[in-house]
Formats: C-alpha cells, sequence, structure tokens
C-alpha cells in the first residue's frame, strides 16, 4: 500500500501525563509494550522536549495550544491570584483547597472562566488557526480546549446536589469536542460514572477517540488527552512503569480501530509527548516539605476559607513545587522583605521577582544575587538576547564568549520572564530542589512518591516521539510546536 504524501495526512497528538524519558526506556527493555515497540520502530525519538514554568498541565496545554508562555496565553498556573478579582483562582489543585475556596467558584473557574475568559483572547490556539483555514480539529479531555463552536456542558445531578451551579455551561470548543461525560462523542461508551472520574480517565479518552476512527471522522487535528499515569507517578515515583504499560494498553486499542497498524501510521503523523516530568520526593516529610506558613512567619497569610480580608499581607498561591507568593501592599510588605525570608532556606533552588525591566533571581543556598534583562549582548540556545549581570551560576548557566547554554533550568531565562510577567500583582516565584515540596495551607503531599510545578528540569523535560514525518519544530520547546503542528496540517 501507498502512503499518502505527508501534506494530506491528518496530525494525531496523544498526551501522555507524565510520560518521561529514563522510566519509558526501562519499561520498554523490562516490559512487553507492544505499541510504544512499534512507534519506536517506526518513528523518531526526541528525549527533551522544553515545558513551560510552572510544570503543571493547565500551563503546558496552554502553551502548547497557543505557541506562547503565560506571559502572552494568561493562564499563570494551576493556582494564582488575581488582583483584579481580588481571589484566588483554582482550576483543581486539590478537591480540600477547593473546598476551602469554595467548590462552585473553582467548578466554574475550570469549567468556564479558564477557557472562555482567563486565557488570553489575544492569542488563538491551534483549534482557532485551524478553524479559520475552514479545518476541523478535535479535543478529547484536555482542560484547554478553545475553539470557535459552541457546545454545551452539561453537569451531573450529582455534583450539583452538592455545588451551587447550573445544569448547564456554553462553552467555545472545537468541532469534536469531549471533556469527561460533560460533553462526549460516543453516547453509547463506558468508563464514565462517578466512580471513573466521569470520563477524566484514560480509557474514556481512548474509547472517544477509537469512536471518531470507527466512523471515519478523524479531523484534521486531534489532541487526545490521557490524564491518569499522574497520579501512579505522584504515589510510586517517577520510575513507576506500571502507568506506562497501562498507556501502551491505551495506544493499542487505538491503533487496533485502524484495519491495520501499519495504516495508522501510514495516513497519519503522530506526535506522542509527555506534558511534564516529575521529581521524586524524599520519603522522610520533615526533609521534604518546605513549610511556608513557618517561612514567612510573622506575616498574615490570607486563609484559602477566608478569603483575603483587610488584615492580610500576603497571599499564597502553591503549585506543589513551586509556589506565587504576593504582597498585598508593597507599603507594608516590600517584595525584598519576602525574599530576605525566603533566602533562609537552602532547600529553595530558585527565587525570583521583578523590579522594573529586570528579573532577579536568588536562591537559599547562594549568598550571590543575579538579574537580568530582555535584549542584550549574551544569546541562549534558543536565539533569545538577554543583558545578565552577577552570578549566573544560580541559574545553572553556562557562557562562553556571549553564548549562553542552559543545564538543571532549560530555557532558564525565557521561562522566568515570562513566569514573572505572566499576570497583574507584586509577587514573588520560588520553586524547591528535587526531593521536596512545598507545604501550603494544605495542599497534597506526595512523600516517599514524585512530585512536579517546579523549575529543576527533572520536572521541566518530556519526550516526544513522531512518526510520520522528517520536520522537526524550530527548537525543542512545548511553545515551538504549534507553528510546526500547523505546517503539518498544511
Ligand atoms: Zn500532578
Amino acid at each position: 500500500m501507498t502512503s499518502i504524501t505527508t501534506s494530506n495526512k491528518k496530525v494525531i497528538m496523544v498526551m501522555l501525563d507524565t510520560l518521561m524519558d529514563k522510566p519509558l526506556h526501562i519499561a520498554l527493555k523490562e516490559e512487553t509494550l507492544p505499541a510504544f515497540t512499534y512507534f519506536m520502530e517506526h518513528g523518531t525519538y526526541y528525549p527533551s522536549v522544553v515545558a513551560p514554568f510552572p510544570t503543571i498541565s493547565v500551563n503546558v496545554e496552554s502553551a502548547l495550544l497557543t505557541g506562547h508562555y503565560s506571559d502572552q496565553h494568561g493562564i499563570p498556573s494551576l493556582t494564582w491570584y488575581s488582583q483584579k478579582e481580588n481571589r484566588i483562582i483554582n482550576y483543581g489543585t486539590h478537591l480540600f483547597d477547593q473546598m476551602k475556596l469554595g467548590l462552585s467558584t473553582c467548578l466554574k473557574d475550570s469549567l468556564y472562566r479558564l477557557n472562555n475568559e482567563h486565557l488570553n483572547k489575544k492569542v488563538k490556539t491551534i483549534h482557532e488557526e485551524l478553524h479559520e483555514q475552514g479545518k476541523k480539529t478535535a479535543s478529547i479531555n484536555p482542560l484547554v480546549n478553545r475553539g470557535n463552536v459552541q457546545h454545551r456542558l452539561t453537569i451531573p445531578g450529582f455534583i450539583r446536589y452538592f455545588v451551587s451551579i447550573n445544569k448547564h455551561i456554553d462553552t467555545f470548543a472545537t468541532t469534536k469536542y469531549v471533556y469527561g461525560s460533560l460533553s462526549r462523542l460516543n453516547p453509547n461508551g463506558k468508563y464514565s460514572s462517578i466512580w471513573h472520574k466521569y470520563g477524566f480517565n484514560n480509557k474514556f479518552s481512548t474509547q472517544e477517540f477509537t469512536h471518531l476512527v470507527n466512523n471515519q471522522d478523524i479531523p484534521d487535528f486531534s489532541f487526545v488527552y490521557l490524564p491518569d499515569h499522574d497520579k501512579n507517578v505522584h504515589k510510586r515515583g517517577p520510575m513507576d512503569t506500571k502507568g506506562i504499560k497501562d498507556m501502551d494498553r491505551n495506544l493499542q486499542t487505538m491503533l487496533d480501530s485502524f484495519p491495520t497498524w501499519q495504516e495508522a501510521l501510514d495516513n497519519h503523523i503522530w506526535i506522542l509527548i509527555g506534558d511534564n516530568g516529575q521529581s521524586g520526593i524524599k520519603d522522610d516529610r520533615k526533609q521534604a516539605f518546605v513549610d511556608l506558613m513557618k517561612l514567612l512567619r510573622p506575616l498574615k497569610i490570607t486563609k484559602l476559607s477566608k478569603g483575603v480580608r483587610k488584615e492580610d499581607q500576603v497571599v499564597i498561591a502553591n503549585n506543589l513545587r513551586s509556589c506565587f507568593i504576593y504582597s498585598l501592599d508593597t507599603n507594608d510588605v516590600p517584595i525584598t522583605e519576602i525574599v530576605e525570608k525566603l533566602k533562609t532556606e537552602e532547600r529553595l533552588d530558585m527565587i525570583s521577582w521583578k523590579i522594573d525591566e529586570w528579573i532577579h533571581v536568588a536562591s537559599g543556598e547562594s549568598k550571590e544575587s543575579f538579574k537580568f534583562k530582555e535584549s542584550g549582548k549574551a544569546k541562549d540556545e534558543f536565539n533569545q538576547t538577554w543583558e545578565i549581570r552577577g552570578d549566573h551560576s544560580i541559574l545553572d548557566l553556562t557562557i562562553k564568549e556571549n553564548d549562553v547554554t542552559f543545564g538543571d533550568f532549560p530555557d532558564a531565562l525565557r521561562r522566568l520572564h515570562s513566569t514573572l510577567h505572566s499576570h497583574e500583582g507584586d509577587f514573588v516565584v520560588i520553586s524547591v530542589k528535587p526531593g521536596c515540596e512545598l507545604k501550603g495551607e494544605i495542599t497534597p503531599s506526595h512523600a516517599g512518591g514524585a512530585s512536579h510545578g517546579g523549575f529543576h528540569k527533572n520536572d521541566s523535560l518530556v519526550p516526544m516521539l513522531v512518526t510520520g514525518t522528517e520536520s522537526t519544530p524550530d527548537f525543542f520547546r512545548m511553545i515551538d510546536l504549534k507553528k510546526w503542528i500547523l505546517d503539518l496540517t498544511n
């Protein structure tokens, strides 16, 4: 059988939550993984694609779909403080956090405002760009899914029994749009009950995708998200391979829905990619957890259940291994006062804040200081130019002549610059060393397992496996994939 030329091939992108290079290679050696092996044999493997910071799914999906970091797409992270609304936004860190903040507000943030209000309308998603070209796209289960077609989400009765929320929410998404059991393609499908997280699981995503294949209705671009492996790695640590075996089974089911596996590959471009990595967390809770409430004493920190009150001085928005810390009034608590407190904790591998156009960086280990700003003589691996001053070892930069290369913190300068310009407010962003996690008011703890959100390369690098094309993105960063995918669909 002859394959269709690249220009006619439809693009199928499968995002495999927490797929990482090392465990994948170990699993390929020690386990039987027919699907991954087949893709490996017929495709090209790229071990290190840079995820945006904070390394957490909504930010990753927004960066991938818009081709920009958070300074442009406007979704700072999974949880952040909105100065405009004077409240903490939370798209779903943990049920307990959300219960304290108010479940109905959090649900509306994740089900409606994320895509329809918070995601900057000045940037377009891959779905919106392709729609303008008269092409169709599918979004199967990612949280970020903005498109041009109006859909109606139906909130399950059980949720409405406990949470005050409308039965229907209208949202703009892709032509083929799956959002758990709230918006589905296959009316007869399984795996969508409350016990199956209302369809936010690998089997449901897989079944919805194969529904498209069975109906010969695969659009020009499909984005299929498999969420399950995240929790395996959180619980059992970075080297967990059980979840990789499960994902292989999901991929087998997808391939099996085509007449043959060869036809599946011949007629489509497949992109398999992780979303973010995870760092192992120490067993000993004392060593693992950096207690922010303690570190910021005696400042008055906003309680999640109370909301921002007059007497509060500081807001914490904790994203597992990174965190935004806000001063509500810099005349009362200058950013530098917060920074000085944070610098006493040597497990903080990055502390960063902005003053005018300069981004300042410190760490809990180093007594030195470092700052940088856009445009200058120094040029990094991604052709971005910077003016750099101070001890650059804080960000593990190597500088030869004026060429900057990165070590432990991939694309460190642009990722920090964008994070500190991602939203309004006076804040410090911090990240902890591998082995550690940040402890706020509650927030889940993963001692003995793994976690993410951090700035370190453990959290920041994901593998990508591509079949059906020899072309590559300009750079191997999540933000560089949009342009490449648009080229592939042309
Ligand atoms: Zn996670």
